[in-house]
């Protein structure tokens, strides 16, 4: 994938799990928006670095999203009883996978 801009400021993200994380951890959803994927943050302030890590790896979180991958499951409590292994150490969620466009 080409990469735009190898400026400092393209360092200045979080790697993509740990931004997956942190989003998981503040209970922000992941949505679609005309430019990819978005953070969906009406009330909940999210780190720059985290924010910037989804606009980097946009098109690898877009595509978890679409396997329906436990780490951008928005409910992984409510989901619990879905979520199975995939193999290699992937997990997929059964409700988002079919949810998923
Ligand atoms: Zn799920």
């Amino acid at each position: 994938m080409a990469r735009k801009g190898g400026s400092i400021m393209s360092q200045r993200h979080m790697p993509i799990d740990r931004a997956l994380a942190t989003i998981r951890e503040r209970g922000v959803f992941l949505c679609y928006s005309e430019h990819g994927v978005d953070l969906w943050t009406p009330h909940t302030p999210i780190p720059v670095s985290a924010r910037r890590a989804v606009v980097k790896f946009n098109q690898e979180i877009q595509a978890m999203m679409k396997q329906g991958r436990m780490e951008v499951c928005p409910s992984r409590d409510l989901h619990r009883q879905y979520i199975r292994h995939a193999g290699q150490g992937q997990y997929i969620c059964e409700i988002c996978e079919q949810i998923a466009v």
